[in-house]
C-alpha cells in the first residue's frame, strides 16, 4: 500500500511538472513579431475564398480583416484603409496562386528585407510556413516566386507563370520593377 501511495506521489509530481513545462512559453508578451503578421494573413487569405483552390487576385479581396496585421512591426509604419491595402502595406503579395502546389516552396507572401535593415526578409510559402531567407533569395522570389520549388512539376509552373501577378506596394515599387507580372498601375 506504501509503495502504490509512493509511485501516486511521484505520478503526481511529475504530471505537475508536466503540466508546468508546457504552460512555459518563450518571452514575447506584448511583442508582435514580423512572422506572426505574416501567418496571420496567409490564414485571412486562404479561408477568404474557402472553396476555391485558388488564392485572391489582390490583398483587397480580403474582408473583415484588421489592417494591422499587414504593417511589418519593424517599420513602425501606421495601417491604412483596407481599401487601398496594396498602396500601403509593408508585404508584398503573390496574388493569385493555386493552393494545389506539389512543392512546398511556393512563395505567398513576402516582407521584403527594406522592412529589416536591409539584412533578411520573411516568406510565407504555399503551405503556410514562414522562413527566414537573405535578401538576395528574398529578391529572387519577388521576380519568380517559384523559383526555389525544385520538385514542382513542369505543367504547374506554367499555369503559375500564366496567372501569377505580384503585388508591390507603393513605395517599394521603385525597388521591385522587376516583381513577376506585377501590374503597371500606379507608378
Ligand atoms: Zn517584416
Amino acid at each position: 500500500m506504501r509503495t502504490l501511495a509512493c509511485a501516486c506521489f511521484v505520478g503526481l509530481v511529475g504530471l505537475a511538472c508536466g503540466c508546468a513545462a508546457k504552460s512555459t512559453k518563450p518571452d514575447t508578451a506584448g511583442k508582435i513579431r514580423c512572422l506572426d503578421n505574416l501567418q496571420a494573413v496567409a490564414l485571412v487569405l486562404r479561408t477568404s475564398i474557402p472553396t476555391e483552390p485558388d488564392y485572391p487576385l489582390t490583398l483587397t479581396d480580403t474582408s473583415n480583416t484588421n489592417a494591422s496585421l499587414f504593417v511589418c512591426p519593424s517599420t513602425g509604419h501606421k495601417p491604412g484603409d483596407m481599401a487601398s491595402v496594396e498602396e500601403w502595406s509593408d508585404y508584398i503579395y503573390v496574388g493569385n496562386l493555386l493552393d494545389v502546389a506539389q512543392d512546398p516552396k511556393v512563395a505567398l507572401l513576402i516582407c521584403p528585407p527594406e522592412n529589416h535593415d536591409g539584412k533578411y526578409g520573411y516568406v510565407v510559402w504555399l503551405t503556410r510556413e514562414v522562413a527566414q531567407l537573405s535578401a538576395p533569395d528574398i529578391r529572387r522570389l519577388i521576380m519568380t516566386p517559384w523559383c526555389f520549388a525544385t520538385n514542382a512539376p513542369a505543367d504547374q509552373i506554367e499555369r503559375l507563370k500564366k496567372r501569377v501577378s505580384v503585388r508591390i506596394p507603393r513605395r517599394l515599387r521603385a525597388v521591385f520593377s522587376n516583381a513577376y507580372g506585377s501590374p503597371k498601375l500606379n507608378r
